[in-house]
């Protein structure tokens, strides 16, 4: 019984961890623009796509992280 306990406990804090991840990795976003190839660091909320500020080309995001 204790050890189990425990064990949730463990769990549990990994979970929160998992969660309440700090931002400490900024988002580095490439454009896919060849033409443009600017690198910006990307804050917006959106999770799937993002617009390159210089030249608003829209940027799949999850494609980005995916490497
Ligand atoms: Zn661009």
């Amino acid at each position: 019984m204790k050890t189990k306990k425990t064990e949730y406990k463990a769990s549990a804090k990994a979970i929160r961890e998992k969660t309440y991840k700090p931002k400490t990795e900024p988002t580095i976003l490439k454009c896919t623009n060849k033409e443009c190839n600017y690198e910006w660091e990307y804050k917006g909320k959106s999770p799937f796509y993002a617009t390159c500020p210089r030249c608003y080309r829209k940027i799949n995001i999850k494609k980005q992280l995916k490497k």
